[in-house]
């Protein structure tokens, strides 16, 4: 577990099976119903094709760091949360998530790593998804 801040996620219509499958510890993420591509960040159209029909699909929640860096200093409720990873991680279906990097030391973090999905509690039963060495 990190000791990173978890704020309840801001829930909308156009994210509501995204956040329902990470309450539920899956990453469910939309796939455009004419392109057929992973959309995102989670909506419910297709920024690549403008497709306006998706399917909620989950993934592997597996991955690897695409890039990262180490932030020394956290601001409001991150002040006490430093030295903490803010990186991409390239899922193995695609996307890259912006995301921390949690439950290792934030010096052993590399590109290249591969990491798997984690679900952290954020209140009223909702998780938020971040990523741990696999
Ligand atoms: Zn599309």
């Amino acid at each position: 577990m990190s000791e990173l801040p978890t704020r309840p996620p801001r829930r909308t219509h156009e994210t509501a099976p995204f956040w329902d499958g990470c309450a539920e510890g899956r990453l469910v993420l939309p796939r455009c119903d004419r392109c057929h591509e992973l959309v995102w960040y989670p909506r419910r159209f297709c920024p690549l094709c403008a497709g306006t029909e998706v399917s909620w699909e989950e993934v592997s929640g597996r991955g690897t760091v695409y890039s990262f860096t180490v932030l020394r200093r956290g601001d409001g409720p991150y002040r006490e949360a430093a030295p903490y990873v803010l990186a991409y991680v390239e899922l193995d279906e695609g996307p890259r998530v912006l995301t921390n990097v949690v439950g290792t030391d934030p010096g052993a973090v590399a590109v290249g790593q591969p990491v798997r999905v984690v679900f952290e509690p954020a209140g009223d039963g909702d998780a938020l998804p971040r990523f741990t060495p696999a």
